[in-house]
């Protein structure tokens, strides 16, 4: 029976300890020991406070940081020209910007007067005495566009949220514009700045600045068509190719829209007849980067990257409005459905007149151009790759009663979530083609690795040809002149 006074002793002690620890929380909790410690949580909040209010968060520090460093690594370069330009009469220049919260500040850039002014506009140098602002805290180098006021309406102004945080020396929706992806216009853009702002993100947008500096271009100087080897493209914005589709839905003549990319002018090198179609297509579009790197090259500036692939959410919308219906050919078993699907989630009021996946004999090939015609849809579009899609389309126009055809090639595959689409970040990049290449090695490395090549060298040997063509012609018109 030993067990018997132990088992008490051990109760005993549990008691025991319970009340210690009642007299532990009774001791703690008491309301004097209540009071000091949310005293002591008063002073803890507002000394992070006050530290948050001295340093303005991590994003101001570092700003701070970085245009100290750059400023005092080129405070040499500073004073000689500060004293050159003291001599054409004027150093700074101030424009008056609406910054955080709305107010107003100066921004400064250096005076363009002079031969030393004009040297610093030609090399963009212009906006260095922005660093001083960013010392300040006026601006950051990351955030929205740095306005003039009276520049944004009042309802703009609230909509945008952009005056929450510092205006940027580089801003996301130039850099969009940069790379050719500004589709969404600069509100959204500034939304989705505010939205996700961090240090991180910051970096990503000022990393990004790099390609976009060297490839990128103003839009503004572009001609109405172009011509990129021998191939002339309608060079429209997204928003003017969303309404040439939704025209040529409602038009009495057939007519087929094609997308260019790097690898279809490749391939109209090798394929006559697919360069002949090119040229006498309805709607001939630039797609991705390759094409607006080659019309810099050439100075055949490109406005946008109007591939299909970001055009095809655009259209949907546009469909909603329209009420025009959409049939979906091509892509493997299951793929259009998947297209279907996503489109009922996202666009429930844009029409699906029939779909068909693009694996078909010829022996079935009458049935489907029936069921095409049978559908009543205005705008097919046919996925099944360059350029076979667009020989198909050509081929049967006048059969397949659909005021509108595009070859579309891997956008269902994209849509159905078969293949998923490279991140924002990257396609801000221009590197959209390098996540498409890990996606399929096998399939993509001649594509990228030696169509690219391919591609560039016949713009260079191009850009070579029209320029000796023109100082041909200056010589000659010289001679003739003497
Ligand atoms: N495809 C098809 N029928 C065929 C061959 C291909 O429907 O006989 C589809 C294929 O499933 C894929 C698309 O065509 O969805 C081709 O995509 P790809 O990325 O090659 O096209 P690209 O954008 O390169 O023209």
């Amino acid at each position: 029976m030993r067990g018997v006074p132990e088992a008490t002793e051990v109760a005993r002690s549990a008691v025991a300890d319970r009340l210690a620890l009642i007299d532990d929380l009774d001791r703690r909790f008491s309301a004097g020991c209540l009071r000091r410690r949310r005293v002591r949580g008063m002073i803890q909040a507002s000394s992070w406070l006050l530290i948050v209010q001295v340093l303005g968060g991590a994003k101001r520090m570092f700003d701070f940081t970085l245009a100290l460093v750059i400023l005092l690594l080129t405070s040499l370069w500073w004073v000689r020209l500060i004293f050159v330009l003291r001599l054409s009469g004027r150093i700074l220049d101030r424009t008056p910007r609406v910054g955080r919260w709305g107010q107003v500040f100066d921004e400064y850039s250096f005076s363009a007067l002079g031969k030393t002014g004009r040297l610093l506009t030609r090399l963009h140098l212009r906006r260095t005495p922005v660093l001083l602002n960013i010392l300040k805290g006026d601006m950051s180098f990351v955030g929205p566009r740095a306005v003039s006021p009276g520049e944004l309406s009042p309802a703009e102004r609230l909509a945008r949220r952009r005056y929450d945080v510092r205006c940027g020396l580089i801003c996301l929706w130039w850099l969009r514009q940069r790379s050719n992806i500004g589709y969404s216009g600069e509100a959204a853009s500034d939304a989705d700045y505010v939205e996700d702002h961090s240090l991180w993100s910051d970096a990503g947008i000022a990393l990004r600045a790099i390609p976009a500096v060297l490839y990128g271009g103003g839009a503004s100087v572009a001609e109405d068509a172009v011509s990129i080897l021998g191939i002339r493209m309608h060079n429209l914005t997204m928003s003017e190719a969303v309404d040439a589709f939704i025209q040529a839905s409602s038009a009495e003549t057939p007519s087929q829209v094609c997308f260019v990319n790097a690898d279809c002018v490749n391939i109209s090198f090798r394929d006559p007849a697919y360069h002949r179609l090119l040229a006498g297509s309805g709607l001939v579009l630039a797609d991705g980067i390759g094409m607006k790197l080659a019309g810099k090259l050439l100075r055949s500036e490109i406005r946008q990257n109007v591939n299909g692939t970001d055009l095809f959410p655009r259209l949907c919308e546009a469909l909603e409005a329209s009420g025009a219906g959409l049939y979906l050919l091509g892509g493997r078993p299951g793929i259009p459905e998947g297209v279907q699907d996503w489109i009922a989630a996202n666009y429930p009021r844009a029409r699906v007149c029939g779909l068909r996946h693009g694996y078909f004999s010829d022996a079935e090939e009458t049935g489907v151009i029936e069921e095409i015609r049978a559908s009543g849809a205005s705008i097919l579009l046919v996925a099944m790759g360059a350029p076979r899609q667009e020989k198909w389309i050509a081929d049967r126009l006048s059969r397949l009663g659909v005021p509108v055809a595009a070859g579309v090639g891997g956008l269902f595959d994209f849509y159905s979530g078969r293949i998923p689409r490279a991140p924002q970040w990257l396609r801000e990049a221009g590197m959209e083609w390098i996540y498409r290449f890990c996606q399929e090695p096998g399939r993509m490395w001649k594509r990228y690795f030696v169509g690219n090549l391919v591609f560039l060298f016949r713009v260079l040997r191009d850009r070579q040809s029209k320029r000796a063509h023109a100082m041909d012609s200056i010589s000659h018109s010289t001679v003739g002149n003497r």
